[in-house]
Formats: C-alpha cells, structure tokens, sequence
C-alpha cells in the first residue's frame, strides 16, 4: 500500500472536472484519504511543491525548445515568447508561469491510497503536455495545450493535474499540503 499525492490544478477546478477526475481515480480501486481545498494557494506552497533544481530548469528548457521545434516554430518565435532563447533562461520564465499557473484560483489536493498508487496514478495522468497525451489517459482526455500554443499566450502549460514522481517526492508532498505546511 502506498499514498501519492495528487493535486487537481485551477484549469481542473475551473472547468468542473473535481467529480469526474476522483471518479476515474476510484474507478481503478484507489481509495481517496483525504481531501483539502486551497481557494487559493499562497506562493510558499508552490515554491516548496516545484523545488527546482538547476537540472530541472536545463531540461524544461530543452523540452520547451524541442516543443516548438516539432510544432514548426523557430527560436526567432522562442525569443517572442519567453525574451530568452537558452535553456536556463526559459526555464525560469516557465517555472515564473507556473507559479502564476497554480496561484490564479483554486487548487485540490487529494491523498491517494492503494497498491502501487504512485506508479499507478502516474501512468493515469499521462504525458506533461496534454498534446502529447494518450488518449484514455487524464491529461490526454481532457486538455490539447502544449507549449507553443500556451506561450504565445505568455502563460503555463495547463495540464490539469499533478501526481507525485516517487516514494521520496509523495512524502514531501503530503507533509507539506497536509501536514507542516509552510
Ligand atoms: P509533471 O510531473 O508531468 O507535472 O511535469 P514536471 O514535474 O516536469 O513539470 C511540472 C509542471 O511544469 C508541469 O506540470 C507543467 O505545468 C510545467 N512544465 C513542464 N514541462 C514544461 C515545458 O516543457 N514547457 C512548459 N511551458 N511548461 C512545462
Ligand atoms: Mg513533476
């Protein structure tokens, strides 16, 4: 047995989708342990939920530079976009969306409890970029955004949902969402 922590994002709560995304997660046999309602977040938590290392700024850069490249895009349209065009500097710029992202309304955390929950819920939520998304997964189901289409806006990828990595990341996680906090 084991509990992932899951948390049901603005773009979630604001299209309704509470009900129908626990649903699916009861449906598999995960059992819901608790609930808790952030109307909104403050900042403290999600800086503390998105601890991001060098190496994660580095590589959501690269992945975002990947993105426009196979949506056609040039890094003329990079530098549109972000002001930046190296990995780190964009990197920033997206975590400085994200931070916005998760503090513009609502949030859900949920603890999720059962065999193999994180491994599991995981593999439910799909792809980071909901374009990329199977079908039949959480994020491919109910969200096309990816990152050219949301940084022409100047805004996050909104994808729905977050689900914790690892058994290290699940128990930060739920202490800091229900437990210590900030
Ligand atoms: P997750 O575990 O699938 O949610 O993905 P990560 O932990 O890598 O990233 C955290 C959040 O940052 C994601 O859910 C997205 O909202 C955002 N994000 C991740 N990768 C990218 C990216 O390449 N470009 C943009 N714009 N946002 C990203
Ligand atoms: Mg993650």
């Amino acid at each position: 047995m084991s509990q992932s922590l899951v948390l049901l994002k603005p773009d979630a709560v604001r299209r309704g989708l509470i009900g129908r995304i626990l649903q699916r997660l009861e449906d598999t046999g995960l059992r819901i342990r608790n609930i808790k309602m952030y109307d909104p977040p403050d900042y403290c938590h999600i800086l503390k939920h998105y601890e991001s290392t060098d190496e994660w700024l580095f590589n959501v850069g690269k992945k975002t530079i990947e993105d426009f490249v196979s949506a056609g895009l040039t890094l003329e349209e990079v530098k549109r976009d972000y002001g930046v065009t190296d990995e780190m500097g964009i990197g920033r710029v997206v975590k400085n969306r994200l931070i916005e992202y998760l503090t513009s309304g609502t949030v859900v955390a949920v603890i999720v409890e059962g065999n193999m929950a994180i491994e599991k819920v995981r593999l439910m939520i799909g792809h980071t970029i909901p374009a990329m998304a199977a079908p039949g997964s959480i994020r491919g189901d109910y969200g096309t955004d990816n990152a050219a289409f949301a940084a022409a806006s100047k805004r996050s990828i909104e994808n729905l949902i977050h689900a914790s990595d690892s058994p290290e990341t699940a128990e930060k996680e739920i202490d800091l969402w229900f437990g210590s906090g900030c």
